[in-house]
Order: C-alpha cells, then sequence, then structure tokens
C-alpha cells in the first residue's frame, strides 16, 4: 500500500510516495485503515485540510487538545522564538527560566492553594506521576501502610502501567496481564434509565459516590492512598458527573485522608468552560493531572498540579538530598513551555474560556436539539464537551456511531466516535454558525445511516 496520489502534497520531499506499512498507527485498526487511509495535510483555526483537498471543520479539537484553534498565531509565533534560542536545556539539577516562569503562571492559573508544578510529556506520564507523587507522600509523611489507589469503571487515564490499572476499560487491561497491586474500582456513573437528556450535571446518582465508603470499609481505609476520577469522564462516552457526586467523594476522602486526584487531561484548560473543572463544580482535589490543552496541542506536555501539602511534605530533611525520584528527559521542555504560556495568554488575555463559558448554553440547546432523531438514545453536556449516545446495532458495539462519524466526514465535519457515542469537543474559538453547522451534519447524517432498528426515544 501507498498513499494515493492526491496526498502528494504530504509525501516527503523525496516526491515518493511513502509506503503505509512502517507505521504501526496506535489505539486503530491498522489493517482496515491502510485500506483507505484518510490523511489530514494542514489545519487552520477550526478547519482541518484533507490529503484529497477537501476542508472539514474540526468538531473534536485534533483530539481534544486544540482549544484555541489550530495554527493560533500566538502559539506559532512563540515557538518560532524560542526554538532560535533554546532548543533544549535538560531540568535535572540544572535549569531553564522558561520552565520556572511557567510553573508559576499555571500555579496562578490553577485553583486556589495549588501552587506546585511537576512537568511531564503527556497525559498518561501525568497520571503515573500523580499516582506515585500520591503513593510517596503517604511514605513521606511515615504512613507507608496507604498503598491502595481506587479507580472507577469506564475511567481512561492514559496508558501508563499506573494508568490502565486505575483505569476502568476491559480491553484495555486485559490484553496485557497483571496490572498494580492493590487497586479497586468505584461503579461508574452512566445510567440512562434515571438520567437520558440530562443537561448538564445529571439529576441522580449522587449515591454512586458512597460506594466509595464501601470499598474503604472493605479495605481498610487507612490502607488506601488515594482515589481517582476524570470530573467528567471523556474517552469512555463524554460522562458528567451527577450533581453533588464529586462534592461528596472530596468530603469520603476527607474524612479518611485520602487523597482526591482529578484527572482533568481533557476537562482542562477551558474545555468546560471553566480553567478547570474543579473550578466549575467547586470541588478542589489535591492533585490535577494535566496535558492536551496545556499547549493546544501544537507540542507534547503534561503537568502535575498539587496542593502546597503534598509538595511541602517532600522538602524535609536533607536540603542536599533529591526529593522526588522521578521525572523525564523532556520534564519543562522549552519548545513545550513556550507554547504552553502563549496558550495561557490565548485562554486567558484573548478571552476565550471566558468566550466558551457565554457559548456553553446555545451549544447545550443545539446539541439537544437532536433528540428525538432516529437511534438517539441520550445527550449529554458541560461546557463544550457533548456527547450523543445512539442505539448499539446488532452487528457490534460502536458500529453505529462510527457509521455516523464517516457520514459526518462526508458532510464537512470532524466528529469522533467514542463507543456509540459521538464526541463532541470543539475549538473554544467556535463560533454559532459553526455550531449550527456540526449540528446540521449530524442530524443528516443520522438520517442517512438510520437502519429500520433504530428507535425514537
Ligand atoms: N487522561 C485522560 C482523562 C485522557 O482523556 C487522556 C487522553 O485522552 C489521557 C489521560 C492520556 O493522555 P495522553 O494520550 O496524552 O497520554
Amino acid at each position: 500500500d501507498t498513499l494515493p496520489s492526491s496526498s502528494a502534497a504530504a509525501a516527503p520531499t523525496t516526491g515518493i510516495a511513502p509506503s503505509l506499512d512502517a507505521f504501526w498507527m496506535p489505539f486503530t485498526p491498522n489493517r482496515k485503515f491502510k485500506q483507505s487511509p484518510r490523511l489530514i495535510v494542514g489545519g487552520e483555526g477550526l478547519h482541518y485540510d484533507l490529503a484529497d483537498g477537501r476542508r472539514v471543520l474540526d468538531a473534536i479539537a485534533g483530539l481534544w487538545c486544540v482549544n484555541a484553534g489550530h495554527r493560533n498565531p500566538r502559539i506559532s509565533a512563540a515557538m518560532k522564538a524560542q526554538i532560535d534560542v533554546l532548543d533544549y536545556a535538560s531540568n535535572f539539577q540544572i535549569g531553564h527560566p522558561a520552565a520556572f516562569e511557567l510553573a508559576q503562571r499555571l500555579a496562578r492559573f490553577a485553583p486556589e492553594g495549588m501552587n506546585h508544578v511537576f512537568f511531564t510529556n503527556s497525559g498518561s506520564e501525568s497520571v503515573d506521576t500523580a499516582l506515585k507523587i500520591a503513593l510517596a507522600y503517604h511514605r513521606a509523611r511515615g504512613d507507608a501502610g496507604r498503598y491502595r489507589l481506587i479507580g472507577r469503571e469506564r475511567a481512561y487515564h492514559g496508558v501508563g502501567f499506573g494508568g490502565i490499572s486505575v483505569g476502568g476499560i476491559g480491553r484495555q487491561r486485559s490484553t496485557f496481564g497483571p496490572l498494580l497491586n492493590g487497586v479497586d474500582h468505584l461503579p461508574h456513573t452512566h445510567d440512562l434509565v434515571r438520567n437520558a437528556f440530562s443537561r448538564g450535571e445529571p439529576e441522580h446518582g449522587i449515591d454512586k459516590a458512597d460506594a466509595l465508603e464501601a470499598l474503604l470499609a472493605l479495605h481498610d481505609a487507612s490502607t488506601v492512598a488515594a482515589v481517582i476520577v476524570e470530573p467528567v469522564a471523556g474517552s469512555t462516552g463524554v460522562l458528567p458527573p451527577p450533581r453533588g457526586y464529586l462534592k461528596r467523594l472530596r468530603e469520603i476522602c476527607d474524612r479518611h485522608g485520602v487523597l482526591l486526584i482529578f484527572d482533568e487531561v481533557i476537562t482542562g484548560f477551558g474545555r468546560l468552560g471553566a480553567n478547570f473543572a474543579a473550578d466549575l463544580f467547586g470541588v478542589t482535589p489535591d492533585i490535577i493531572t494535566a496535558a492536551k490543552g496545556l499547549t493546544n496541542g501544537a507540542v507534547p506536555m503534561g503537568a502535575v498540579l498539587m496542593r502546597d501539602a503534598i509538595h511541602d511534605a517532600f522538602m524535609q530533611g536533607s536540603v542536599g538530598a533529591i526529593e522526588l525520584s522521578h521525572g523525564y528527559t523532556y520534564s519543562g521542555h522549552p519548545l513545550a513551555c513556550a507554547a504552553a504560556m502563549a496558550t495561557l495568554d490565548a485562554y486567558t488575555e484573548d478571552g476565550l474560556i471566558a468566550q466558551a463559558a457565554a457559548l456553553s448554553p446555545f451549544f447545550e440547546d443545539a446539541i439537544h436539539g437532536l433528540r428525538g432523531l432516529p437511534g438517539v438514545i441520550d445527550i449529554r453536556n458541560t461546557g463544550l464537551l457533548g456527547g450523543i449516545e445512539l442505539q448499539a446495532w446488532a452487528d457490534g458495539p460502536g458500529t453505529h456511531a462510527q457509521a455516523v462519524a464517516q457520514q459526518c466526514v462526508e458532510l464537512g465535519v470532524l466528529v469522533r466516535s467514542v463507543g456509540d457515542t459521538i464526541a463532541l469537543s470543539p475549538p473554544l474559538t467556535i463560533g454559532r454558525e459553526h455550531i449550527e453547522q456540526i449540528v446540521d451534519a449530524l442530524r443528516t447524517a443520522i438520517a442517512q445511516t438510520a437502519r429500520p432498528t433504530d428507535k425514537e426515544a
């Protein structure tokens, strides 16, 4: 297989179309994809340019990350300027100013009292770093008996061994055999019977948080180090938390000395119309994991933000000792720091987060307008994050949403299928007319792909 000739613009400068064979694509059915590859060769603002010359509206912000729009001029300029001054410097026992400056800015951007930041290169690394910090924190305080971690069903926390251990997606765990010891899971909060077509936080399900009390009793609370949840589960279908649920998790954790970690890799940086989900829901965790929107996807970077008390617990003993035996060659990479600072400028000085908050009610009304179409069994939203769940087809999980997503591309809109849910996560720079374009494409695609068995909810 080689690339189709229409994608010559994307071919390397040799002019020879590259074979598709060598690249083992992540989270992709490689053989199927390579039979009819779809390639993106350019991007600007809200749009992607496809290899066949078409331009599509990017309703998923790349992969939930390009919140400030593609090739945002502020971010491109900052990266170009940085690369001409300093390409790389380690932060192991030497440093460079941009990493310190960015950390300080993130501390200001984060919820009150979270003034310390550890840099990583991805969401997966942020999750594994956060879990390690949680375990080491208890040890640093002389409480080494706290070793258990609690995740949740239907959680996605990236692909590190820590992340898949606390994650709640069966296939991503069973492929690899034994994972971390001492991990248990809360029940997921998705409830189509009680909560279908909820707007924002569903009314029912705070009781699902009480399962934490039960798990703590089961395992002995004094053995539990941390609980990790996505405030809104993203990759498993866009599942906003039931009203009061996160607050109750916080109360239970506080009662038992267990740390609460919010995985905000998707929900951070304006996606929900606030800096973080923690701000939107008024619940401050002990640790926040971030990535994606941190640099607008322009270069890999992740971050772990933590409450002062967590950081301070490590700053004891000999001042000559390394406080945490952990870090990456590219922790706080200069190019990523420059991109992240320019991205923060876009979110704050250009008012993108405020813009997202202002547009959220319109987005909510627009996507809920799809209710009543054949096969649409639920619609969910928070901020500029939306999910439209479709009735599963008999020929396999996910096939319905894949068919609709495929048809949307034909109609000029790129959406993402996650299981049988269509996920929407457009750049925060989106306007009303583009939201209408997305919803119109979905309405048409759902009608065009409908099967006689698809029921109206
Ligand atoms: N955590 C959450 C909540 C995510 O949604 C993702 C990615 O989608 C990750 C972690 C992993 O991030 P990465 O793919 O950058 O490793």
